[in-house]
């Protein structure tokens, strides 16, 4: 299903959950068995990632080809420009539309390993803007993209940026964003209400990153420009040797960030699942009354 119908048909807040391709057979088995489980709290869409940094690309297209002929949940593609000449990216687009994949969230994406910053590729991006104007180009494939209620990394003008491009990307033909994750809620209502009062009118759905390894969520976020709080890094760091410790602590404070949430008219919640699907399921189960 088409994600401009899967929000436009939606009486209630959705869950989606977000996939990365795995490189051993071993995760992909695990991958099919996440999804199965996943049935149980109904996800609107499964997102799956395209080689961030340039990598697994390749094995994008046949997760989100398998999934919509095998399972009958509706996936989304991720695509970025990197490395993707337009002529590459259009050869991409023709076997989506082949495949019947209708739905392609649409990024820049990272410098790939070795390289310090993004460089676009001969005819290729370098912007997601430009790569969703481009998508509109391509056929009729309903189109998400990022957005950054803390600010990009990159974003010289600091947040005021995140909301001018996010504005750019609904013009070109955004039909949804969903953002990084963040754990201060008051950072995504400011980033909210400001990017209301620039004109946006796209769901802005909570990217929400369930904390099961905090070493690992420390390192993410230094890369990606995430701010965790001072109350985390309380609760976290005497407990952060003992996995199950966190993984306990880590889906009883995703409760409370997405019930506010919810409560605050949030359009839905994106889990970053790290291809992992029982503190999803611990945590949508635990908000039946919202959703
Ligand atoms: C929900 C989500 C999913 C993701 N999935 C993937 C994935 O599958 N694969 C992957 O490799 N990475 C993924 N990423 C990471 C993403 O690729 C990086 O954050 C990347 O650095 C920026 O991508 P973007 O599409 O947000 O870039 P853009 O929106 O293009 O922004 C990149 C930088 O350029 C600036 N900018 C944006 N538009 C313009 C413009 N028109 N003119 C001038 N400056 C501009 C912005 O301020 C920002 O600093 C994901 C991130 C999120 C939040």
């Amino acid at each position: 299903m088409k994600l401009s119908e899967i929000l436009s048909q939606a009486d209630k807040p959705l869950i989606s959950c977000e996939f990365f391709p795995p490189k051993t057979d071993k995760g992909e088995e695990n991958l099919w068995n996440c999804l199965d489980e996943l049935r149980s709290i109904d996800p609107a869409y499964i997102s799956v990632t395209y080689g961030a940094g340039g990598t697994t690309q390749g094995r994008t297209k046949g997760i989100v080809t398998r999934i919509k002929e095998e399972t009958g949940l509706s996936p989304v593609a991720h695509l970025t420009c990197v490395g993707a000449s337009k002529g590459d990216l259009a050869e991409l687009l023709a076997e989506y539309r082949a495949a019947g994949i209708q739905n392609i969230l649409a990024l820049r994406g990272d410098a790939p390993e070795g390289m310090d910053r993004f460089e676009a590729a001969d005819g290729g991006f370098s912007y997601a803007t430009d790569l969703i104007a481009f998508l509109r180009t391509q056929g009729d494939f309903s189109i998400a993209c990022a957005t950054y209620p803390e600010g990009h990394p990159e974003s010289k003008g600091g947040v005021a940026d995140d909301i001018r491009y996010l504005k750019m990307k609904q013009d070109n033909g955004a039909d949804c964003a969903v953002t990084q994750y963040f754990f201060d809620n008051d950072a995504f209502f400011r980033f909210r209400d400001a990017t209301e009062k620039a004109g946006v009118t796209i769901p802005i759905v909570p990217g929400i990153m369930p904390v099961g390894n905090f070493e690992q969520i420390v390192r993410f976020s230094n890369m990606c420009g995430a701010t965790i709080p001072a109350w985390m890094h309380e609760q976290m760091e005497p407990i952060k040797g003992d996995l199950k410790a966190v993984q306990a602590l880590g889906i009883e404070l995703a409760v409370k960030q997405c019930r506010e949430l919810l409560e605050a008219d949030a359009p839905g919640l994106h889990f970053y699942t790290l291809n992992k699907s029982a503190a999803t399921i611990a945590i949508r189960n635990q908000l039946v009354d919202l959703l």
